[in-house]
């Protein structure tokens, strides 16, 4: 993965903009009505999920259906406070949680 992708202002605005077309979509409303958090998987309330890209727009990813996914409170602030590489650490021990279960 090219971490050093030029993104522009101007792509950041479009593919923000085209997240909030998505949001409205049924897909979207389909995948929240399951109420489960992508990242966690905890149950919470559909109006508790947020969307979030799996690649930041940041890094170059883009709001695709592929790229879109729903995440918790929690996980959605986490994501935010945690380096790229931190956040890789939590999620491997989400698995690994789930292992142990
Ligand atoms: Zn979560």
């Amino acid at each position: 993965m090219d971490l050093f992708i030029e993104v522009s202002d101007e792509d950041i605005r479009r593919e923000r903009a085209k997240a909030r077309e998505l949001r409205k979509s049924n897909w979207w409303k389909n995948r929240i009505a399951q109420g489960l958090c992508h990242y966690c998987g905890a149950r919470v309330r559909p109006a508790e999920l947020s969307l979030d890209h799996l690649l930041p727009l940041a890094r170059g990813g883009k709001s695709t259906r592929g790229n879109c996914v729903p995440a918790c409170k929690e996980c959605n602030n986490r994501k935010k406070d945690l380096l790229p590489m931190e956040w890789d650490e939590y999620l491997a021990r989400l698995r690994d949680t789930d292992v142990a279960e």
